[in-house]
């Protein structure tokens, strides 16, 4: 399989991973039906990896094997105290046909990150790496070549542990899936309607919103299903003092009159590398950009005086969506729209798909 050096950073030795090919997996012609029209998160590819981590072993066992069911006992941890941690990132197939993905660093070190909060152990950088790069080495060709199709990867961690007691598991698991995706949007990109959560938040002061965790999902369901009651898209969530978060899935990004960018910051915000980039592609530009609070009253003021022109959200999935309406118990806010959100969409998709010059050295090739 593929030969990686030690890594330098980390003097970390490669994994050598057990490769199972599944038997069963799709023939070409039926995984070209899956990819003709994707969807987002229904199909998965043939196999899965997995590595064990337990407080006497380390990490150990790596494994690719064929895609299927996990085994767990009822008293896995994980099943009742939600210990768990996932990422969310995609390979895109360049017109040349090899397959890259994006700032897969930070991905790496954001589960880290979410690991720590969540007693977690920290997996390795290098050893996230060369798990995206061991599936895609029998599964590459599941990475999709249509237009705006990639291949969703999903990175996760759970403890595994079979124990009631309450505290950090012994014994955990790491997991990393894949499911093609089609374009996000049909027919072109369309604003998203915002529901004010009023009643709801999702994460709190030195609580767990700066983590990737499957508990800030689960608190965010019902709000959102408040949302569809109000014929809303998506739910926007607000602190203890009223600053603006992000949408649960999403950051949110405001674009003043003069050329500001302004991006809600804070301990309970999970910091997206989609909007990371973003910003950066807009201070490229010469845009000015801040990371600081802002209060819903700042939002809906600056609508109103024209001094905000521009509100977006971002994320992996979607990359960019313009908000077109907020949505309180007592209020409608149309919301400006301009091309910025759009132009930064396509700028950042392009280099995604190799169709622009990676200035920043953002790629990462998965398949060679
Ligand atoms: C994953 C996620 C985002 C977006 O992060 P990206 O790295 O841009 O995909 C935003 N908010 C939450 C809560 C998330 O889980």
């Amino acid at each position: 399989m593929t030969t990686i050096d030690t890594d330098p950073d980390t003097g970390l030795d490669p994994l050598e991973f057990a490769v199972t090919r599944n038997l069963a997996a799709k023939s070409a012609a039926d995984r070209d039906a899956i990819l003709a029209s994707p969807g987002f998160g229904q199909n998965f590819t043939d196999h899965m990896v997995d590595i064990c981590w337990s407080v006497r072993g380390g990490w150990h066992r790596p494994r690719v094997s064929p895609y299927g069911p996990i085994s767990l006992d009822p008293a896995a941890a994980v099943l009742h105290y939600g210990q768990e941690i996932f990422e969310g990132i995609k390979a895109y197939r360049h017109a040349d046909g090899s397959v890259h993905t994006f700032r897969p660093d930070q991905n790496g070190r954001r589960l880290q990150r979410s690991a720590r909060r969540l007693a977690l152990p920290e997996l390795p950088v290098p050893y996230f790496l060369q798990s995206l790069r061991e599936l895609i080495a029998v599964d590459g060709a599941w990475v999709p070549s249509g237009e705006d199709q990639s291949l969703y990867l999903r990175p996760f961690m759970f403890a595994k542990e079979a124990f009631l007691g309450v505290r950090p598991a012994h014994k955990v698991a790491y997991y990393l899936i894949a499911s093609p995706a089609g374009a996000y949007f049909k027919g072109g990109v369309q604003p998203v309607s915002i529901w004010l959560s009023e009643d709801y938040s999702r994460a709190g002061k030195g609580g767990t919103g700066a983590a990737k965790t499957g508990g800030n999902y689960a608190a965010s369901l019902l709000p959102q299903s408040e949302a569809y009651e109000n014929e809303c898209d998506q739910v926007v969530f607000l602190d203890q003092d009223r600053n603006v978060e992000e949408l649960g899935g999403m950051n949110v990004v405001f674009v003043y009159k003069d050329g500001t960018i302004v991006t809600p910051q804070s301990d309970s915000i999970l910091e997206g590398i989609t909007r990371d980039s973003l910003l950066q592609l807009a201070r490229d530009r010469g845009h000015h950009v801040e990371g600081r609070n802002v209060s819903l009253t700042e939002w809906r003021e600056g609508v109103a005086s024209g001094d905000i022109v521009e509100v977006f959200a971002c994320g992996t999935a979607a990359v960019v969506t313009p908000i077109g309406m907020l949505k309180g118990r007592d209020f409608i806010d149309e919301q400006p729209s301009g091309t910025l959100a759009l132009e930064l969409r396509e700028e950042l998709t392009n280099i995604q798909y190799g169709r622009a010059e990676d200035k920043h050295g953002w790629l990462y090739r998965l398949d060679a």
